[in-house]
């Protein structure tokens, strides 16, 4: 024999009920049909025990609701013929309850007896219609009240089995006697001894057919649900999770036990005391593999199976000097939860002796809370024992699997991923079994703890980047193209898949939590919502993705000042803005500190020489212990570029002009011109070279006229250099008489920095220094006298662009 049961999603309408019949009419041996009630028929069917017991009308509309539901689907299942019999059978049905539900509104209050009689009417309607659907498509099927076989005691809720011995012979004496091939059930409901309505927990319809299952001893028991098989992790959280194809009795246990709600924890206890295997399988794509539950199951070389979470928990904790020592403490802290009907879901216990801790369910807190209080009133009031102490709105993750108890390191890797993904543990306990190590942690953490995991134990290593990208311009939207290019070679090769999640420009802001598609993101962000900064930051923070990094391609000073923010909060920050590096000194060092504080990369190569790894560089020579002594260096493309082209057959205007149109200067060319651009980069140099400096401490002898200098818009910067052309014609001929060029350096020794013009001979290192380049020369301890040179492209936006990839690559890497 058979059993077969489908849960909520899968009988949750007409055409899915037709997929049921479709599996059921496949099987060719004895078969019982166990389903739940419709989708979310049994919360709609509590809401409205809920309201009425606590007088509010509208439970009416509740109940309506699921009168319709009921009706609707017989209408659109049976034909018209039998439907006669099916709807008046039904309608009573639901008279009855409609009557329940006055009662208890008229008394306003509900007893766990009256609200285990009312959700019954879930699986008993179900149960009911589709069997007669069945008989009608010509099955040879019938109906059965599963709370004729099933005897529980009077634990209204959450009823046990009083008897199995009786449980199991009346299922036998059913199945043996009846003369269907088919027999429909209603999952999830029982009676008690008494005759009394009973339920077997939420989710029970699974215990349900394991019961019949075991009972009949089945070939095997299949749960048909709305997923192919248990997952790596809950497929709604983890994209990336996948169906586990073996597994065994008390992985599969210890899985649903901390939350991988697939399948309801009893059910694998009757099944696994006979040895009969679960399938569990995808009532929408019956052909996938699913999963099977075994004793011995393939080992599939993984030690860590799944990972399963928990939410809505809350700790208590019993502390106080008066426990040390003491004997009797703790049997009368579990004592007392247990007598209150509370179930523990995780134990840590101090080896001090000096607290005990337990992990309940959110929604037993008061009861427990007022419970345990109420125990230790004594000890409470001579101040031997604190008050429990609750704490709310955590989660409990767990990895599980049956070899990890062979496995050295896993908790290490488990714990340091959380940690490095800048989640708080709170507690954390491993199984005498060492079959599952869990960890409780804050909710709002779960999803990244998940995924983050996840990513470590099933993914091979792929690392996800979600990047979030502020301003999308010149410099941005080449990103996003490089990006774009880039996508496979970094998954198939450094296992990086990056996604873009949010991008902002100046006017709209749009988010994708699944990535935005880089073919068309221009037109979905120009249906976005309106920019704004601080909703972009809280919208990133809310999301809580793990390796999130903040792309900042604007040269906003406002923006800059959102980086504490990011990286207050676990959020790296990469930038080509070079504002808040050299912004004072404090505001530097402070976003420095918490980049390391939480964890959260802050780059910036592209703030100096664009794509050129000057900083980098710059970086492993101190860490490798060197220490520098001098920096020489043209460092603005746009400069380098001017300076370049201009001569006496051209005007100083119009190559200006023309850098700006190039894109080698700041859309305010004053910024390049004036040198504060070519100062604050040989400030950021100075200030990762290890020495502490602002920017007004940095000579700065400017070649503008002091009337360009004191322009405010470009029209009249620009003006002003077409006025001012003689002076410019003067300096260039200057150098050329001493046969020299005019080269823009930055210069830093002994602690002091300094920019401006300089003539630069045949045969120096700048001299020949092209278009718009950049060059560094780094003397240090190791390079006194022939520097590190650096050299290549320092300006430009593809450049820019790959610079800042080239940042995120690394923190991939990190
Ligand atoms: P049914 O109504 O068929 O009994 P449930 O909703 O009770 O279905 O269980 C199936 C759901 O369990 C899935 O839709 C999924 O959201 C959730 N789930 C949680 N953890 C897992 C997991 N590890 N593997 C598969 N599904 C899981
Ligand atoms: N209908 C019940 C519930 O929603 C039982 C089940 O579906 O397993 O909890
Ligand atoms: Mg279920």
């Amino acid at each position: 024999m058979k059993v077969l049961k489908f849960g909520g999603t899968s009988v949750a309408n007409a055409k899915n009920i037709e997929l049921v019949k479709d599996i059921v009419s496949k099987s060719t041996s004895k078969t019982a049909v166990v389903v739940s009630a419709f989708g979310g028929v049994t919360d709609l069917l509590l809401e409205a025990a809920l309201l009425a017991s606590t007088h509010q009308e509208n439970y009416k509309n509740v109940f309506l609701k699921i009168e319709e539901r009921h009706i609707n689907t017989i209408k659109e299942l049976i034909p018209i013929t039998n439907q006669s019999k099916v709807l008046s059978k039904v309608k009573t049905e639901l008279n009855i309850l409609e009557t329940l539900l006055e009662g208890a509104f008229f008394i306003g209050e509900i007893t766990p007896k009256l609200s285990d009689k009312i959700v019954s009417y879930g699986e008993l309607l179900s149960s009911y219609i589709i069997s007669e659907y069945f008989i009608a498509q010509g099955l040879n099927a019938a109906y059965k009240d599963s709370r004729e076989l099933i005897k529980t005691n009077a634990n209204y809720g959450k009823a046990a089995i009083q008897n199995f011995i009786e449980t199991n012979h009346l299922i036998e004496g059913f199945f043996n006697t009846t003369k269907s091939k088919i027999t429909v059930l209603g999952g999830f409901i029982a009676s008690s001894t008494k005759g009394d309505s009973t339920t077997l927990g939420r989710g029970g319809s699974d215990y349900t057919a394991a019961i019949i299952a075991a009972a009949v001893t089945a070939e095997n028991l299949e749960i048909w649900t709305d997923v192919s098989g248990m997952y790596t992790a809950n497929p709604r959280i983890v994209k990336q999770a996948k169906a586990i194809s073996n597994i065994s009795y008390e992985e599969a246990m210890e899985l649903s036990h901390f939350g991988a709600k697939v399948l309801y924890p009893p059910t694998i206890q009757p099944v696994l005391a006979k040895g009969i295997s679960i399938v569990i399988k995808n009532t929408f794509d019956p052909e996938s593999q699913g999963t099977i539950i075994t004793k011995n199951p393939d080992k599939n070389g993984r030690t860590v199976r799944g990972i399963s979470h928990i939410e809505n928990i809350s700790l208590l904790s019993l502390e106080g000097p008066g426990m040390v020592g003491i004997p009797g403490i703790s049997k009368r802290f579990f004592e007392v939860l247990s007598l209150a009907q509370i179930s523990i879901v995780l134990i840590t216990q101090a080896s001090s002796e000096h607290s005990i801790c337990v992990g309940i369910s959110a929604d037993d807190v008061t009861t427990a809370e007022d419970a345990i209080n109420s125990e230790f009133e004594y000890e409470i009031s001579l101040r031997k024992i604190k008050p429990v102490l609750v704490e709310n709105d955590l989660a409990i993750i767990a990895l599980v699997g049956d070899h990890m108890k062979n496995h050295q390191g896993l908790s290490g890797k488990m714990f340091s991923t959380l940690g490095k993904n800048n989640v708080n543990i709170r507690v954390i306990a491993q199984g005498s079994s060492e079959r599952n190590i869990s960890a409780v942690i804050d909710k709002c953490d779960v999803k990244k703890a998940l995924n983050a995991l996840h990513e470590k134990f099933f993914e091979e290593n792929t690392k996800q980047l979600n990047l979030f990208i502020m301003g999308v311009g010149n410099v941005g939207s080449k990103l996003l193209h490089q990006i774009k290019q880039q996508k496979k070679y970094l998954k198939d090769n450094l296992k990086l898949n990056i996604r873009v999640i949010g991008i902002s420009n100046s006017r709209t802001m749009f988010f994708d939590e699944d990535g935005i598609s880089l073919k068309n993101w221009e037109t979905q962000l120009a249906s976005g919502d309106k920019a704004d900064k601080e909703k972009f930051f809280s919208k990133v923070n809310k999301l809580n993705y793990r390796n999130s990094i903040f792309i900042d391609n604007t040269a906003s000073d406002v923006v800059s000042r959102t980086y504490a923010d990011y990286l207050s909060n676990s959020i790296s920050v990469v930038t080509c803005n070079k504002i808040a590096c050299s912004s004072e000194y404090d505001n530097y060092s402070k976003l420095k500190y918490l980049a390391q504080k939480y964890n959260a990369p802050f780059l910036f190569e592209t703030n100096v020489g664009a794509g050129l790894p000057i900083i980098d560089t710059l970086k492993h020579l101190i860490a490798s212990g060197d220490k520098i002594l001098k920096i020489q260096a043209v460092l603005s493309g746009s400069l380098n570029f001017v300076f370049n082209n201009f001569n006496s057959s051209t005007t100083f205007h119009d190559i200006v002009k023309e850098a700006q149109e190039e894109g080698y200067t700041e859309p305010d060319p004053k910024i390049d011109l004036s040198g504060i651009d070519v100062a604050r980069k040989i400030l950021i140099l100075a200030r990762e070279s290890g020495y502490k400096l602002d920017i007004d401490e940095i000579t700065n002898k400017p070649f503008l006229p002091e009337e360009s200098l004191s322009t405010t818009n470009n029209e009249d910067f620009f003006a002003s250099l077409i006025k001012n052309e003689d002076s410019f014609q003067e300096m260039f001929n200057e150098a050329d008489k001493k046969d020299c060029k005019l080269k823009y350096v930055a210069q830093f020794e002994n602690g002091k920095a300094s920019v401006g013009l300089q003539h630069i001979p045949k045969g120096h290192d700048f001299y020949n220094l092209e278009g718009s380049d950049n060059i560094v020369l780094f003397f240090t301890e190791r390079y006194p006298n022939q520097p590190m040179i650096i050299k290549g492209a320092g300006a430009g936006a593809d450049v820019t662009a790959s610079g800042i990839f080239a940042d995120i690559i690394r923190i991939g890497n990190f």
